[in-house]
């Protein structure tokens, strides 16, 4: 099959495709957005910041999940809870510093990126699922080709710019070496989904709960409820910390069983999607675009789970890199490194500080701490509700030195 020359091609169609196809489809440009898999189909990554409501508005998305939120079991989110050993701190997302919404929802991502991806496909753009990106070609001036393939067979298409959205297929990456070490350890996150009220024992359905294991402070649950009365249940930690003969389902419920706080929320609960594990999700490259492609959300780097941050980051990416590719298209070069790698790199490099901070426990000493100021719990807050990027909080501005200080005052 021969095909014309799209504007964008774009490799994968979560949450960071999805949104850069309705940006671009919306600017009146030919997009085809290729899926290796057919839609619905599950993904981990269930609770939103509301920061990443201004970029589903931006991408003209907004409506679609606003109304179709109770028909898909989206759970209203307005903040996150943090327990340990006895100590349990709220924060309100509505409580924060930086401007911009201060809720959102946690969502069953299959839901989720479907609606998205049709979203993006009622504004123009061309969605083919079951077709995967296998090799690619920068040699015409022209046009990239991209070789697909799918059941039907291979074929070719062709491009004036690839955004590579493939998320942990890490797809051009891989094919232009561009994979780098990640600055974390290897750590697993075991999880599932189960139908449970959650009435056993004190709990807010509007906030997504992180418990700290009560003997290891590097190992931590989520517990993010839907509003079909289901919930994702996981746990994270080093390879320490499960026996590598456990099967996922034993690894998982080892650890729940040693917090006690946790196991009486769930009260009766019963397992409706299986366990399963991911080990090794940190990844890195050493840069995030080249001449006619950039990377998005998780194809670039991806951090850690625990503040929820990688939906939000997959999205400012989307956010960050359609204004560029659109002059690009214009025949306008753009300083990829100055107008998108470094940007996106202020609210990254702001996660990293507090997730490394997470577990070497000085950010857990700041949650946790009694007497916090107010001011700057909201700083805080607006971190953890996603405004990483907001440069007016000095714990964005100077994260690794303020979160020192604080930490020693809290410690
Ligand atoms: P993805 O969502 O991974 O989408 C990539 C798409 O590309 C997929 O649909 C895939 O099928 C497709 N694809 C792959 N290869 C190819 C190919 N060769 N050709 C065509 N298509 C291809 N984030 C949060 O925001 N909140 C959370 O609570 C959260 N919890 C997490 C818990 C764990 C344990 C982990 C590991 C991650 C978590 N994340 C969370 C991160 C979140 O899952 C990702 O950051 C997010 O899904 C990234 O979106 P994306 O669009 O970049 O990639």
């Amino acid at each position: 099959m021969q095909e014309s020359v799209y504007d964008v091609v774009i490799i994968g169609a979560g949450p960071a495709g999805a949104t850069a196809a309705a940006m671009l489809a919306k600017a009146g440009k030919r997009v085809l957005v290729v899926e290796k898999q057919q839609f619905p189909r599950f993904s981990i990554g269930e609770s939103l910041l509301p920061q990443c409501m201004t970029f589903i508005e931006e991408a003209g998305l907004l409506d679609a999940v606003l109304e179709n939120a109770e028909r898909l079991g989206f759970q209203y989110k307005a903040g996150a809870a943090f327990y340990h050993n006895g100590n349990k701190v709220d924060f309100d997302f509505r409580k924060k510093s930086s401007a911009g919404p201060g809720t959102t929802y946690q969502v069953k991502r299959e839901h989720f990126d479907q609606l998205l991806a049709q979203g993006a496909a009622e504004k123009g753009a061309e969605i083919r699922h079951g077709v995967a990106l296998e090799a690619i070609d920068f040699s015409d001036p022209d046009a990239v080709k991209l070789h697909l393939s799918s059941a039907a067979g291979e074929y070719e298409a062709k491009a004036r710019f690839v955004l590579d959205a493939s998320g942990f297929g890490r797809v051009l990456p891989r094919l232009l070496s561009l994979e780098s070490p990640s600055d974390f350890p290897v750590r697993q996150a075991v999880f599932c989904h189960i139908k449970s009220d959650l009435t056993g024992g004190e709990f807010d359905r509007t906030k997504i709960l992180i418990t700290v294991h009560p003997t290891y402070p590097d190992v931590w649950y989520w517990l993010i409820p839907f509003a079909d009365g289901t919930a994702s249940i996981g746990v994270v930690g080093s390879a320490d910390y499960f026996d590598e003969n456990d099967s996922e389902k034993e690894a998982l419920w080892k650890l729940v069983a040693e917090e006690p706080y946790l196991l009486e929320i769930l009260g009766d609960y019963r397992v409706i999607r299986d366990e399963q594990r991911i080990t090794g999700y940190s990844a890195n490259v050493n840069r995030l675009f080249g001449e006619r492609y950039a990377l998005l959300g998780n194809a670039g780097e991806f951090l850690d789970p625990v503040f929820s941050s990688g939906v939000t980051i997959a999205m400012q990416s989307s956010s960050l890199a359609v204004p560029l590719v659109l002059k690009e298209l214009n025949n306008q070069p753009q300083d990829w490194q100055r107008q998108y790698s470094d940007p996106l790199r202020v609210g990254i490099t702001t996660f990293r500080t507090f997730v490394k901070g997470w577990y070497d426990t000085r950010f857990q000493d700041v949650i946790f701490y009694p007497n916090q100021q107010q001011q700057v719990k909201e700083m805080i807050c607006s971190i953890l509700a996603g405004y990483a990027w907001d440069t007016n909080n000095p714990y964005v501005q100077n994260s690794e030195r303020r979160l020192n200080v604080l930490a020693e005052l809290c410690g």
